[in-house]
C-alpha cells in the first residue's frame, strides 16, 4: 500500500508557523516515500470557517513550495458522514443526549467540587421513553455522543513511541450538535478511512483525539492509520505560539522578507536536534527526511536563527531566480555582477537596496581626509573599469601615500559607500563607474572637520 498523508487545517485563520511545520512534515513524508499529499479543509464549523482563509492557506502553502496532490473539503462530504453516522446508530455506538450547555456545566462543576474527573455521566442513556418524549415535546433537539468502549487504547506513535490511553477516563465525545451539524472528530476519522490515509501526522494537542478516533475506526470496521504527534512549537521564551491572527503567521514572516526555502529548512529541522541549516531545495529536505528524528521536547522557534538561514538561502540564490524580484522591488539597474557582488551581505532581499543606491544611485558619502581624497581621485585610472581596477588603483595609492591596511581602505569605503562595512569594493567599483566615484571622493573631501567622520 502506498503512503498517503494529509494536512487538515481548519480555515478559521491564517497559517501560523506551527501548522506550517505540520504541513511541511506531511509533505516531506509523502515526498520521501513517493507517497500522496492531500490537503483537507476541516470546515464543518460553518460560522468560523471562511473561504478567504482557505484561499490564504493555499497561497501560503504554495509560497512555501508545498504542492499537494489532491484536496478535499469536509463540507462537500456531508453525505458520507451521514451514511457512516447511520451505521454507528445501528451499531449503538452513538446515542442522543438532551442536556443543555448549562446543565452540562453544572454537572461538570459538581464533579470537580467532589474531586471527580469531569467525565460525562451518560445520564442520557438512563432516560425512560417517556422522559425522552417529554424533552422532545418541550422542543429540545438532541445532540449525539460517540460511545467509547472501556479499556486501554494504544498505538505505536512514530514520534512518541508507545502510547496507551485509558478510555474510561474520557468523556464520550459529542459528534453531532443539536442543530445536526458534525463536529470535527468523527468526520476526520471518516475522511481518513474513505480517502485512504495511511499516516496521520499532526500536533500533540490531538493525542487524546487519536484514542477516540482509533475507536471510531474500529467501530466503522476500518484499520486505523499509523499516527505521529509532533510537539507544539513554542516561542523563544517557551510559550506556545499563539494561533492569533498576525502572530507568527507564514504571511507575516513573508512580509518580513523571509525566503520560503529558509522557512522550510528551519521548520524541517526544528525539534530534530540537527543544527539549523539552509537546504538547497525542498527535494534535498525530502532526501534527508526521517520522521524518527523528531523528538518529544517542545522546540523553540528562534527568529534570529531563521534570519541566518535566510541569509544562507540568499547567498546561494542564482541571479536568474532573484532578477524579477529585484526588478519588482524597484531595483531596476541590478544585474548579475551586482548580485554576485552583494548577495553575501544580505539577510533579506530588501537589504540589497542600499547597495543598489551605492552602485547606481545617490548616497551620502562618509567624510574623509581631504588631501587623501584628492590624491585618490587623481590616481583613478581611466574607464573602462573591471574587477582588476581596484587592485591597480589602491596599489598606486599605497605607493603615493604610504598608507596601508585599514588606514588606506576604510576612508575609501566610507567615501564610496557611506558605510564602514559591505561587499568587496573590488566588485562594487566597476558597478559604480568612474564619474560616480570621482563625485563621491569630491563630496567626501568637503569635510568641515574630521569629527564628523562616519556621520
Ligand atoms: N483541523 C484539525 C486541526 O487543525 C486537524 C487535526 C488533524 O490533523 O486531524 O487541528
Amino acid at each position: 500500500m502506498s503512503t498517503k498523508v494529509r494536512f487538515a487545517p481548519s480555515p478559521t485563520g491564517l497559517l501560523h508557523v506551527g501548522n506550517a511545520r505540520t504541513a511541511l512534515v506531511n509533505a516531506l513524508f509523502a515526498r520521501a516515500g513517493g507517497g500522496h499529499f492531500l490537503l483537507r479543509f476541516d470546515d464543518t464549523d460553518r460560522e468560523r470557517s471562511k473561504d478567504e482563509y482557505a484561499a490564504a492557506i493555499e497561497e501560503d502553502l504554495r509560497w512555501m513550495g508545498l504542492a499537494w496532490d489532491s484536496s478535499a473539503r469536509q463540507r462537500d462530504r456531508l453525505p458520507a458522514y451521514e451514511e457512516a453516522f447511520a451505521r454507528l446508530r445501528v451499531a449503538d455506538r452513538v446515542y442522543p443526549c438532551w442536556e443543555t450547555p448549562e446543565e452540562l456545566e453544572y454537572k461538570r462543576k459538581r464533579q470537580l467540587a467532589r474531586g471527580h474527573p469531569p467525565i460525562y455521566d451518560r445520564a442520557a442513556l438512563r432516560l425512560t421513553d417517556g422522559e425522552r418524549r417529554r424533552l422532545e415535546e418541550d422542543g429540545r433537539r438532541p445532540h449525539w455522543r460517540f460511545m467509547l468502549q472501556p479499556g486501554f487504547v494504544g498505538w505505536n506513535d512514530m514520534v512518541r513511541g508507545r502510547v496507551e490511553m485509558q478510555a474510561d477516563h474520557m468523556s464520550d465525545p459529542v459528534v453531532v450538535r443539536a442543530d445536526g451539524t458534525f463536529l470535527y472528530m468523527l468526520p476526520s476519522a471518516i475522511d481518513d478511512i474513505d480517502l485512504g490515509i495511511t499516516h496521520v501526522i499532526r500536533g500533540e494537542d490531538h493525542v487524546a483525539n487519536t484514542a477516540v478516533q482509533i475507536q471510531m475506526f474500529q467501530a466503522l470496521e476500518a484499520e486505523p492509520p499509523a499516527f505521529a504527534h509532533l510537539p507544539k512549537v513554542a516561542d523563544i521564551a517557551g510559550k506556545e505560539l499563539s494561533k492569533r491572527l498576525g502572530s507568527m503567521t507564514v504571511r507575516s514572516l513573508r512580509g518580513d522578507g523571509i525566503e520560503p526555502l529558509a522557512l522550510a529548512s528551519y521548520l524541517a529541522r526544528l525539534g530534530t536536534g540537527d543544527p539549523a541549516q539552509a537546504a538547497p531545495s525542498l527535494a534535498a529536505l525530502a532526501a534527508e527526511f526521517d520522521i524518527a528524528r523528531y523528538g518529544r521536547a517542545t522546540p523553540k522557534f528562534d527568529e534570529s536563527q531563521l534570519v541566518q538561514l535566510n541569509a544562507q538561502v540568499l547567498h546561494a540564490s542564482a541571479w536568474e531566480t532573484v532578477a524579477p524580484r529585484l526588478a519588482a522591488l524597484g531595483m531596476t539597474h541590478a544585474d548579475a555582477a551586482f548580485w554576485q557582488a552583494v548577495r553575501g551581505n544580505l539577510n533579506r532581499l530588501e537589504d540589497a537596496r542600499p547597495w543598489h543606491d551605492v552602485c547606481y544611485g545617490e548616497i551620502t558619502p562618509g567624510i574623509v581626509d581631504a588631501t587623501f581624497a584628492a590624491i585618490a581621485a587623481s590616481l583613478l585610472p581611466p574607464a573602462p573599469w573591471d574587477e582588476s581596477t581596484w587592485q591597480g588603483w589602491t596599489q598606486a595609492l599605497r605607493d603615493t601615500t604610504a598608507r596601508k591596511g585599514k588606514e588606506l581602505f576604510l576612508p575609501l569605503r566610507l567615501a564610496l559607500t557611506g558605510r564602514e562595512h559591505g561587499p568587496e569594493l573590488r566588485a562594487l567599483l566597476p558597478l559604480m563607474g568612474r564619474s560616480r566615484v570621482v563625485q563621491r571622493l569630491r563630496e567626501a573631501a568637503r569635510a568641515p572637520s574630521p569629527v564628523d567622520l562616519g556621520q
